[in-house]
């Protein structure tokens, strides 16, 4: 059980909050691409407001090397300020160092009737070294601290962990409840027939989440580069096809033990192939699971949809992560919308989490059919993993 917002004391009225949002929104050219991580914030910046609390907003943005002017240009939150007081329709002041004591200030007016947000958190050096000193400056000047970036819960940053550590009022905000509920669920509940479904690029990438399930799912379906990995290891040719070399014996690993309890792993048994990625337009279509060798896959065929859309259907839990294909590159996403097709017509409960898999099944138009779609890539898969993450270990009730 973690410190939710109902667990903060019934008067928040001038009560300075520290709010850590992911408001890690995509860029191109300072335009903002997509404000799902924006809007996701909302509810519980709302709820905050209504009861006269006073905000401090903090988040990262991108990967920014240093504070030097062209990282400061290229990372900055002002288009996120913007949109931010677009969305709220209050004033938002964004504080050029995000360690500074300006907001110490500001939040002491009398009429206070805005919102302040920090520059990138990550601007300030001590940020991802969890530095006590810019968490002692941060609880300084805010009485209660507030969590809702999900998709940062998995780094031990001083936003994430070290300032909820000295804090004595904290809590997880909306987004994190709804996130931890829904995927707890799927991972230490799920209603069986349980469907896992993996993609992507790589093998390595899923080791721990394939580790976590053999024991519990129903069955366990492979797509994506992944699949020619397990292929490989089941001796079918897959061309040029994207393998790694050093996880073949592993995947034979996993299938054997799998199989140990009566299951097999459900692999595609038909591609979409190409003689090289330069020539999307000369795709062609295998009649069996074997790819031939001048030819590399890069989605998965039409009865492999047809074949993994059953699964899904008879399901009554499904978790999905990773694309079936390079869906980043039309017609190859065909793959990964059929699945987001399936899931969004399965009476199962149907849960994405995978920023690449999420993306496919939003271009897909299936997903506000789809029960929840994380907004955490890397949280998501890790609390899928069963690992501990420090920003909700740190929110739990003791
Ligand atoms: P998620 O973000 O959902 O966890 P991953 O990051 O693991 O997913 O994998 C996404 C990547 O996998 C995409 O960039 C996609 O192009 C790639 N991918 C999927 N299928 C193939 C394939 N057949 N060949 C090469 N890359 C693939
Ligand atoms: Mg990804």
């Amino acid at each position: 059980m973690l410190y939710t917002l109902k667990d903060l004391p019934e008067d928040l009225k001038d009560k300075k909050i520290f709010v850590r949002l992911d408001l890690n929104v995509p860029l191109k050219n300072g335009k903002i691409l997509d404000n799902t991580r924006i809007r996701e914030a909302l509810p519980t910046l709302n709820y905050l407001l209504e009861k006269g609390a006073r905000l401090v907003v903090g988040s990262h943005l991108g990967r920014p090397k240093g504070d030097g002017p062209e990282d400061r240009a290229k990372f900055s939150m002002e288009p996120v300020a913007l949109e931010l007081g677009n969305l709220l329709n209050k004033e938002v002041v964004l504080i050029e160092d995000p360690a500074s004591e300006v907001p110490r200030g500001l939040l002491a007016e009398s009429r206070f009737d805005k919102i302040i947000l920090l520059e990138n958190l990550r601007f300030a050096p001590g940020e991802e070294k969890n530095d006590v000193r810019l968490c002692n400056d941060w609880a300084r000047y805010v009485d209660m601290y507030v969590n809702d970036a999900f998709g940062s819960c998995h780094r031990a940053h001083a936003s994430i962990e070290g300032l909820p550590k000295i804090m004595k009022f904290k809590a997880a905000g909306f987004l994190i409840e709804k996130e931890v509920v829904a995927l707890t669920k799927v991972r230490d509940n799920p209603e069986e027939p349980f469907v896992l479904i993996l993609g992507g690029s790589k093998v390595s990438d899923k080791i721990a989440v394939i580790e976590n399930y053999l024991d519990k799912a129903s069955h366990i379906i492979v797509g994506g580069a992944m699949a020619y990995t397990f292929l490989k290891a089941k001796g079918v040719n897959v061309g040029k096809s994207l393998v790694e070399e050093s996880k073949v014996s592993m995947a034979a690993d996993f299938m054997k033990r799998f199989s140990a309890r009566d299951k097999e792993f459900i692999l595609p048994v038909d591609h979409v192939v190409v003689r090289s990625l330069n020539k999307p337009e000369e795709s062609q279509t295998t009649s069996d699971e074997n790819i031939g060798a001048e030819f590399l896959g890069v989605d998965i065929g039409p009865k492999t949809q047809k074949l993994f859309a059953r699964y899904i259907g008879d399901a009554k839990t499904v978790f999905w992560n990773g694309p079936m294909g390079i869906y980043e590159t039309p017609p190859f996403n065909q793959g990964s919308f059929a699945i987001a097709k399936a899931m969004a017509e399965s009476s199962a409960m149907t849960v994405i989490g995978g920023g690449d898999s999420a993306a496919a099944a939003v271009d897909s138009g299936h997903a506000k059919d789809i029960d929840h779609i994380s907004t955490g890539g890397g949280a998501s898969l890790e609390f899928m993993e069963g690992k501990t993450l420090p920003g909700l270990a740190i929110l739990r009730k003791k």
